[in-house]
């Protein structure tokens, strides 16, 4: 067994990972990172690129309360679940269900605004330093609605949006096409998030991430932690055939943190929503910016040589293999659009981190600060590495 002696020890090697380490090392500490693959090619690789500084509100609403049961039956539908994993996930549904509740859902909002107030001006610091300027572009976001009843119906979100000072504009049908010309025309009309960023590129922006962190001085093991425990002298950490000894240890494992958090007392009801993306090459996609026809659950992200159609959720654990019908559906879907798009190119599957109220768990374990836990991000975690980075600093600095 090879030994390793470090400051701090990072465990994972995603978006969250990697910021919190490239971070902490600016700060003047020792740091290495446990991550058994590429880092940032887990979810932090696959997803929809939006720096969504818009996206205050959690996955569990009073809306998608009443219509749970549906939502999850339909197999088409943005939101599913994996009926072989219903047993295993009842104690994370539960509480999904009871954080939709109205008090929970506006709490839940409260606190998910707080933490993505500055993430467009963070994110634009982050690329900077990692030398990723040009893997951003502003053009904001736009969510399409098929019908006026849906367009309605957003309203009481848009309002809630504004009283946290969320820019949006409602926009006609025409000015949607105004916007995104080659788009089919829509019935009820968009929504436009103007200071939204995106990354037109987040496997590349993970490998400046990991090219800074690197060149910076942090330290990479090629291992998957197994056990993690406090010792005489700080944190021990199993990982393959390394132990390594910290004086601080992070978990930052993404939809794996689960079982770690729980060796060192920390139960959380961390569990994963699986999204999927599919990619078709070409030099010129057929949107300028992220769109996100809302009835599919699912964006069109313009990415560098490539259209990336990225989303739905499919409730179901993290062991099982892609589902083939949800990314047929996810590209015939996207042909019921852009009908000139053929077979994808590339099929993906991903798991997000997620917690049942979609607020991450960025806090000292409940044994002391010298675990701290940093994980349970959702569909939010590209949006809030550095901002995530900047609080572990700041909890570590305490
Ligand atoms: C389809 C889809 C679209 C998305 N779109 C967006 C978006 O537009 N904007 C946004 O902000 N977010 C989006 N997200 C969410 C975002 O991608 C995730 O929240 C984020 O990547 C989580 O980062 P992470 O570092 O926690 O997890 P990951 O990127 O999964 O990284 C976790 C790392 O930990 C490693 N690991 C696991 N177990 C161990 C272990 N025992 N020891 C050591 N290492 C371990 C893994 O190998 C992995 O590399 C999307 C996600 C999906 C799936």
């Amino acid at each position: 067994m090879s030994r390793i002696s470090t400051d701090v020890a990072v465990i994972g090697g995603g978006v969250i990972g990697l910021a919190i380490a490239l971070r902490l090392r600016a700060d003047g500490r020792e740091v290495v990172v446990i991550e058994p693959n590429e880092p940032g090619s887990g979810a932090s690789y696959g997803n929809a690129g939006t720096i969504a500084d818009y996206a205050v509100l959690p996955v569990g609403t009073p809306a998608v309360l009443r219509n749970l049961l549906p939502l999850l039956l339909d197999a088409e539908g943005p939101l599913s679940i994996r009926a072989a994993a219903l047993p295993a996930l009842f104690p994370w549904l539960a509480r999904f269900a009871y954080e939709s509740l109205p008090h929970r859902y506006r709490d839940n909002t409260r606190r998910i605004a707080e933490l993505l107030s500055d993430a467009p001006a963070a994110w634009r610091e982050l690329a900077a330093e990692i030398g990723a300027s040009d893997l951003i572009s502003a053009k904001g976001c736009l969510y399409l609605y098929n019908t006026q009843k849906a367009f309605r119906a957003a309203s009481a979100d848009v309002a809630l949006r504004r009283s946290y000072g969320v820019a949006q504009e409602l926009l006609s049908p025409d000015e949607v096409l105004r916007l995104e010309p080659r788009l089919p025309p829509v019935e009820g009309g968009g929504l436009f998030f103007p200071d939204a960023i995106n990354l037109v590129d987040p496997g590349e922006t993970m490998r400046r991430l990991s090219v800074a962190a690197r060149s910076a001085g942090v330290e990479f093991v090629q291992a998957s932690a197994q056990a993690i425990a406090r010792a005489s002298a700080g944190v021990r950490i199993l990982a393959g055939a390394f132990e390594i000894g910290a004086r601080v240890a992070v978990i930052a494992a993404g939809s794996r943190s689960r079982k770690l958090a729980a060796q060192i007392g920390d139960p959380v009801r961390l569990d994963t929503e699986r999204g999927y993306h599919v990619e078709f090459d070409m030099d010129t996609p057929p949107v300028e910016r992220p769109v996100c026809p809302t009835a599919h659950g699912f964006y069109f992200c313009p990415m560098r040589g490539r259209l990336r159609v990225a989303g739905l959720v499919e409730l179901g654990g993290n062991t099982a293999p892609a589902n083939a019908r949800r990314l047929q559906s996810l590209a015939a879907n996207a042909r019921r659009i852009f009908p000139e798009l053929g077979e994808p190119d590339r099929r993906w599957l991903g798991f997000r981190p997620s917690m049942p109220d979609s607020v991450p768990v960025i806090r000292p374990s409940r044994g002391g600060r010298d675990i701290v836990l940093a994980f349970g991000h959702g569909h939010i975690g590209l949006t809030l590495a550095p901002r995530t980075a900047g609080m572990v600093s700041a909890l570590l600095a305490a």
